[in-house]
């Protein structure tokens, strides 16, 4: 059996491929005249958000079994086509939940805290002291839209650190809810209310620029918007008027209507907003994770 490997992957996933015995083929981000090349005698590939495996690919890969995506999204991956040919496909969709949960943290800390303005001012030789008073999480209410897998992870962290959890999710688990001491109350509810709001909703169309004008002002004077989901399901043009205008205190951003987010974009201006650049899942537990959960997966579909 042979895997063609197509994108950078954890050490330890290809140790699982190479101990059942596959021959691994590794060659990083061929484009599509290459990879029709690589895929002829194939059984598996593996690949990341790139390269795209598209139908042509498919179509000239007559062993391929399976596909794995090493990470959540399949949108580089010509799904119809697999499925009219029998291709499996497999990704690891919980790999990352806790580092990105923990970005999240990460992006609130730095944003309640002005760590990013505090360290910007240090290095421009400028004491910001006074400047740089903060608000404590303790006792605070943190707002969760998307109580799914990251949704989850965050409100196990915000329980943590004492803070009151709301939740909002079409499909509430009560279970799940509890669990964390979370309580879940409509959108509208949870903006007025808390003094964080995360997002952790799939880009869909109920989803798109959920986060718009009406419901910034909707949200406190003082409260912190984070968004480590997708760049969309905030209008940007929006957040960056609530932000220069002061109906919210701050935002936290991993992700961008537009990436990678344009040079001198408003963004950029502000100083109670702290971004980066996609890196939700840029931490080497959830990298591994991510791989092995797919390399375990493609071992059980080309051996069962
Ligand atoms: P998930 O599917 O486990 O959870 C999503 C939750 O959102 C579900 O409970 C669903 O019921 C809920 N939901 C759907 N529509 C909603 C709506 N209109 N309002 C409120 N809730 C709604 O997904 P997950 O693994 O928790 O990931 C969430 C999102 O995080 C992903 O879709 C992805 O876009 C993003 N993500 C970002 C990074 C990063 O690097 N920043 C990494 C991984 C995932």
């Amino acid at each position: 059996m042979k895997v063609l490997v197509a994108a950078p992957l954890h050490e330890k996933a290809l140790e699982v491929l190479k101990n059942a015995g596959f021959e691994v083929l590794y060659e990083e981000y061929p484009d599509e005249e290459r990879l029709v090349e690589l895929v002829r005698d194939v059984d598996a590939i593996i690949v990341r958000s790139k390269p795209k495996v598209t139908r042509k690919v498919i179509e000239n890969a007559p062993k391929l079994k399976v596909i794995g995506r090493a990470g959540v999204g399949l949108d580089n991956i010509d799904l119809e086509a697999a499925k009219e040919r029998g291709v499996k496909v497999v990704n690891s969709p919980g790999a990352s939940s806790r580092s990105v949960a923990e970005l999240v943290f990460g992006l609130l800390f730095a944003v309640a805290r002005k760590v990013a303005f505090a360290d910007r001012k240090m290095r421009e030789g400028v004491w910001a002291k006074k400047q740089c008073m903060g608000i404590e999480l303790e006792g605070k209410t943190i707002g969760i839209i998307g109580f799914g897998r990251i949704g989850y992870e965050v409100a196990k962290i915000a329980n943590a650190f004492g803070m009151n959890v709301l939740l909002y999710d079409p499909k509430p688990n009560e279970e799940r809810a509890r669990e964390v001491g979370g309580k879940f109350v409509e959108l509208e509810e949870l903006l007025r209310e808390s003094d964080v709001v995360t997002l952790h909703v799939p880009l869909i169309d109920a989803t798109y620029h959920l986060i718009n004008e009406e419901r910034l002002k909707l949200m406190k004077k003082t409260a912190i918007l984070i968004n480590a989901a997708r760049g969309a399901v905030v209008d940007t043009n929006a957040l960056v008027r609530a932000l220069q205008e002061g109906w919210i205190y701050g935002a936290g951003l991993d992700v961008f209507e537009e990436e990678p987010l344009p040079k001198d974009h408003p963004l950029t201006k502000l100083d109670n907003v702290v971004l980066t650049p996609h890196i939700g899942a840029s931490t080497e537990e959830a990298q591994m994770r991510a791989g092995v959960q797919v390399a375990e997966q493609i071992v059980e579909i080309l051996k069962g």
